[in-house]
């Protein structure tokens, strides 16, 4: 790919370097705090989505990488070089915002030079990269357009090709596909995860909310929580692994039964543990001294509901139950507790009626045990 010559781009990067690093950042409005101590770095290459619910400070950590917050503490590193006191010019990474924000009395050409332009690149050389970069997002044909002459898909593709045009290094995304209808943010995953192909040298930060578009795009996932970071991994090993409730929570969709174990438990042995006086197998990552209070994380996938007493299984009372498509998603009550699980049960099964009395069983490999938030 050709890169244009520009102010940004032509700074001396240090190759060995992470493409983004940012080491205890923390970003304040008057007393509210937006992001604490926040500190990760993404490699070259590397895709990480930063993952939370909403006010969980993941816009504030991506403003922060790109300059449009004031940090307060810390300091953000691009390619190795300390970028925390330089403009958003001055940085090189390309943005791209929930609402497209193309400018409305451009065309889309217009809109996607307007970049190069700023960084003074040669007339001679902006043509043919703008038409490269419409090419890469399938918006070749479109290039005439006014922005309000394109549906919300098409716009944000456009909004992604005027990002890219100046060969950034780092691509900054901030929930790209949440304007979208699920067919068009479906299409736009599919092609979000083609560009990634296409640029295997870039860097991506993608915030969103949303579990699935973090584990179609991600290699790693930062998950975070009230301001902070809560935990970042592979996105495999956070899946899989979970290493705190609201990881397994917001992941994965658990719920959480407060648990003890019976006896020790050697790290990826299979423990008992003790719930409101039923018992439960469940495999442990680490090593637990016995009658160590812990947290039992199960995904309603992994909970399969019979009439029978089985193996590894809780007796529940079900509650209600909502149609979500090919699964049916059960609220049910831990007798012996009143703690609530959700089951998915395949739509084709008859729907448990509510008040029924039932078996939840569990293969112990999907009970994930994790520290326990109250009494840690
Ligand atoms: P997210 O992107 O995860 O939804 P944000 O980073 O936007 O969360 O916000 C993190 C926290 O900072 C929230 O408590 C939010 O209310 C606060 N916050 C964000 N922007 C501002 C602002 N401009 N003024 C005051 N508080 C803000």
């Amino acid at each position: 790919m050709s890169a244009p010559a520009s102010a940004a781009s032509t700074a001396a990067v240090d190759v060995a370097a992470p493409a983004v690093a940012l080491r205890g950042v923390s970003v304040a409005y008057g007393d509210t705090v937006a992001l604490a101590d926040c500190s990760f770095e993404v490699r070259r290459g590397e895709t990480l989505a930063l993952l939370g619910p909403s006010g969980s400070g993941k816009s504030t950590a991506l403003k922060a990488i790109a300059g449009f917050e004031n940090v307060v503490g810390g300091t953000v590193e691009i390619g190795g070089r300390d970028v925390t006191g330089l403009s958003p010019a001055a940085r090189g990474t390309g943005f791209v915002m929930q609402q497209y924000a193309l400018f409305p009395h451009m065309s889309v050409r217009a809109n996607v030079s307007f970049g190069l332009k700023a960084q003074k690149v040669a007339r001679a050389q902006i043509k043919p990269r703008v038409d490269e970069v419409l090419r890469m997002v399938g918006m070749f044909g479109f290039a005439d357009r006014l922005p309000r002459e394109l549906s919300g898909g098409q716009q944000q593709r456009v909004a992604i090709a005027r990002a890219l045009a100046p060969s950034p290094s780092l691509l900054l995304l901030d929930e790209p596909l949440s304007a979208l209808d699920t067919r068009l943010r479906e299409e736009m995953l599919i092609e979000l995860q083609q560009l990634r192909r296409d640029l295997p040298g870039i860097a991506i930060v993608h915030v969103t909310h949303d579990q699935a578009e973090a584990l179609a795009l991600a290699d790693r996932i930062a998950i975070m929580r009230n301001s902070r970071l809560e935990a970042i991994d592979t996105a495999d090993r956070l899946f899989h692994q979970p290493p705190s409730e609201f990881a397994a929570t917001f992941l994965g969709g658990a719920d959480i039964l407060p648990a003890r174990a019976t006896a020790p438990v050697v790290a990826g042995g299979v423990g008992t543990f003790e719930h409101g006086g039923l018992h439960l197998r469940a495999v442990s990552a680490t090593a637990l001294a016995g009658d160590k209070h812990v947290a039992l994380a199960v995904r309603p996938w992994a909970w399969e509901l019979s009439e029978q007493p089985r193996d590894n299984a809780v007796q529940v009372l079900v509650h209600d139950s909502q149609w979500r498509g090919a699964v049916r998603h059960v609220r049910a009550r831990v007798a012996a507790t009143d703690q609530f699980i959700g089951v998915d049960v395949p739509v084709l099964d008859a729907a448990p009626e509510s008040g029924r009395q039932m078996w939840a069983h569990v293969a112990p490999e999907h009970v994930h045990v994790v520290p326990a938030e109250k009494s840690a």
